[in-house]
């Protein structure tokens, strides 16, 4: 019986000749790094910009392309972001790793953190970060066979886009509501500081700029002319302060399939950072490859010092977060009024945000501070392992240097009741009326919500 069954479902002859030919081809297609074969590119970049009615350029002169309302970089081509979009199915187990405006050096560490975690591999250089997760800039280079290579992938994978929200390269991402939430990817954002975000833009531009040999410099005020016009914006490839925004209220939406991160806490506490990713990510939290990882973080991050003085020569390597955030102020201090007013302006909707970390930065970048509300607390408050204070919420800590979480949102736990009250609301409950009264109470609305 078994035979039968056997050669009329799965004989290699039978498939072999049937459509599912591809599929069988393909699945083989694993490279020796277990990740699936993808086509190569149909087009290089400067080919690309022929096509579709090639690239705008924006007010400092970067060429982009404008797909929806958001801007791409240009070789992206807009039939494939648009079908990737409309017509492909993410797994709920997928995983994409959104690194907004980071740092590149940093965002690459982060980056392979989070497919460690996802794919578990116990060693961080096992990922292979020349393999091409960035989906919607593969489907643009390489086409539907990187989709359909992608599709046959058999264990949970770890992907990545810069996109907007609005833009998601899947049709379930969960950000509208047009799907079941647990049918959504998950989606780990990775935001900072407001202005270490925009030097860090500013940076990504004047690299792009030079590997690509455009014509152009961009300098920190065409880049903060071009970032504090809503109009103007548009042609930025990340507006990491506005579309932060979006994430924020995408998180709220669905806090279990999306979750913004905060860079400085993989820095100031990677162990705690890396457990609250791991946690979101849904993979064993004792793991050995877990366990790797978390180690590993520990030296990854620790090479970008966060927060300390910076030393001269110093910064060959990595700036520190505190560097980019003194460098923007230094600059900031020297631009002209209505700019700074235009910045506020930018940095007033993050007040707005439904995400307190947010406003926290909001507020000591308004008061050009570095890091002040950057208390102790937030990573393990943004890990969802802080042990909250009872005493905060109720405004009665008294302890300068509190170890218990500060963080917003906790219970305000209120004081035991007394004895006496404790008794009192015993007896009311324990004298449950009869029937008849119950029907008196609700037909002379003595009792509501019936
Ligand atoms: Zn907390
Ligand atoms: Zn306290």
């Amino acid at each position: 019986m078994a035979s039968v069954l056997g050669s009329s479902h799965s004989s290699p002859s039978l498939s072999g000749l049937s459509s599912a030919s591809t599929h069988a081809s393909t699945r083989a297609a694993l490279g020796l790094n277990g990740y699936p074969i993808i086509p190569d590119p149909l087009y290089t970049c400067s080919e690309t910009l022929q096509l579709e009615g090639g690239p705008l350029v924006n007010s400092f002169g970067f060429p982009y392309r404008q797909i929806g309302d958001s801007a791409f970089p240009a070789f992206f081509l807009p039939s494939a972001v648009d079908k990737v979009k409309d017509e492909w199915t993410a797994r709920s187990s997928d995983v994409f790793f959104v690194g907004a405006s980071t740092n590149e050096s940093l965002k690459t560490s982060l980056k392979k953190l989070t497919c460690a975690l996802v794919e578990q591999l116990d060693d961080v250089d096992k990922v292979d970060t020349d393999w091409s997760r960035w989906v919607d800039a593969a489907v643009s280079r390489r086409g539907w066979g990187y989709i359909e290579a992608l599709d046959e992938w058999p264990t949970r994978r770890c992907l990545e886009t810069s996109c907007p929200p609005k833009n998601f390269p899947c049709r379930n991402s969960g950000i509208g509501d047009l799907v079941d939430a647990c049918m959504a990817p998950r989606i780990a954002v990775f935001l900072s500081d407001p202005r270490w975000m925009l030097m860090t833009e500013l940076e990504c531009a004047g690299n792009k700029c030079l590997q690509n040999g455009y014509d152009v410099d961009p300098t920190f005020l065409t880049y903060l002319e071009t970032a504090i016009d809503a109009e103007s914006a548009k042609g930025l490839i990340f507006d990491g302060v506005r579309n932060s925004m979006a994430w924020a209220e995408a998180e709220l939406r669905s806090p279990d399939r999306i979750r913004i991160f905060y860079v400085e806490d993989f820095m100031l506490q990677p162990e705690i950072a890396m457990r609250g990713l791991a946690k979101f990510l849904d993979v064993s939290s004792v793991s050995d490859a877990t366990e790797k990882v978390v180690r590993q973080a520990e030296t990854l991050c620790s090479k970008i010092k966060p927060f300390q003085e910076r030393v001269a020569g110093d910064m060959n390597m990595y700036r520190s977060a505190e560097g980019y955030v003194v460098d923007f102020e230094r600059q900031m201090a020297a631009a002209p009024s209505w700019m700074q007013s235009g910045w506020e302006q930018l940095l007033e909707r993050w007040l707005q945000s439904p995400s307190p970390r947010m406003v926290a930065y909001a507020i000591d970048a308004l008061a050009h501070q570095i890091y002040t509300s950057g208390a102790e607390w937030w990573p393990s408050h943004n890990a969802r392992v802080c042990r909250p204070c009872l005493f905060f919420p109720r405004g009665t800590c008294k302890e300068l240097d509190c170890s218990y979480c500060h963080g917003p949102g906790h219970a305000k736990h209120t004081k035991r009741p007394t004895r006496k009250q404790r008794d009192d609301r015993k007896k009311r409950y324990d004298r449950t009326p009869s029937p008849d009264i119950m029907r008196e109470c609700i037909r002379d609305g003595a009792i509501k919500g019936y």
